[in-house]
């Protein structure tokens, strides 16, 4: 078998999935660049692979079954098996004209962000789990918020965004649950506030500070926990 590791980032062309695809290439993951754009993923794979990173572009629109289905065909076809998903690829939605306001939300956009933020990571985890179950010591790593700590509440009230991650928190839960006698560790992260195009790049973090902790759950030890929420402090309260 290849002892050579392969990592799939969903939306791994900018912002914090490209500083985890460079992360975990650095480290010596093979890595799987997964964005829905030709041109954005030819431009990221080629900048990774200009660091010396071995990196290959994937086509990936997390809302569409026939493009996941065929990105897990792709990676079978090229690596055979995958080691490490980071479901990062994530929306925050319209707030334009109360859009976000809870007493005046647009269930549009709440369609649409849990459709990218829940159901995409779900689409995604299920099609590539039998590749998973392949490797040897397999991480799933979900990127979370703590916009979606019930306990935290951060930031402004975005009913769409927040309760998306609060979902995802949850679903993250119930993987552990049901993948609990597997090798799987199944775990959410929180980057922090970073300066991407996702806040206007106004965030006080760098995608490389954001990028830490999901390459630090990404390579876990086998003992390492199940179904948590961590940022790079630690545990986060749900
Ligand atoms: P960016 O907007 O910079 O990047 C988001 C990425 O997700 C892009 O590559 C985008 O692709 C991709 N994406 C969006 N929709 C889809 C889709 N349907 N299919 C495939 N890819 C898609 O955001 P960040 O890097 O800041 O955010 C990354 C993750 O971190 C998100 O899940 C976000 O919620 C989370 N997060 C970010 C925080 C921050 O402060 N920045 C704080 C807390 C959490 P494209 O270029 O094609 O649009």
């Amino acid at each position: 078998m290849n002892n050579t590791k392969t990592a799939l980032v969903t939306g791994a062309n900018k912002g914090i999935g490209f500083a985890i695809a460079q992360g975990l290439g650095a480290i010596g993951f093979r890595v799987a660049v997964g964005a829905r754009d030709d041109v954005r993923r030819e431009e990221a794979v080629e900048r990774l692979r200009a660091e010396g990173i071995d990196a290959f572009g994937v086509a990936l629109d997390v809302t569409s079954d026939d493009s996941v289905i065929a990105a897990a065909e792709a990676i079978e076809r090229t690596a055979g098996r995958l080691d490490v998903l980071v479901n990062n690829a994530g929306i925050g939605g319209r707030t334009d004209g109360g859009a976000q306001d809870p007493t005046t939300l647009d269930l549009d956009v709440v369609r649409t962000v849990l459709e990218t933020n829940v159901l995409g990571v779900v689409r995604v985890t299920n099609a590539l789990l039998p590749l998973l179950g392949r490797a040897s010591s397999p991480r799933i790593v979900n990127m979370s918020s703590n916009m979606g700590s019930l306990t935290l509440q951060t930031g402004p009230a975005m009913a769409a965004y927040a309760p998306s991650k609060s979902m995802l928190n949850s679903v993250t839960a119930q993987y552990a649950r049901r993948l609990a006698d597997t090798n799987v560790l199944v775990n959410a992260a929180c980057p922090g506030y970073v300066a991407t195009d996702f806040t206007g790049f106004n965030g006080s973090r760098t995608p490389e500070q954001g990028a830490a902790i999901a390459i630090r759950l990404a390579t876990l030890p086998d003992d390492g926990p199940r179904g948590g929420f961590f940022d790079e402090a630690g545990v986060v309260p749900w």
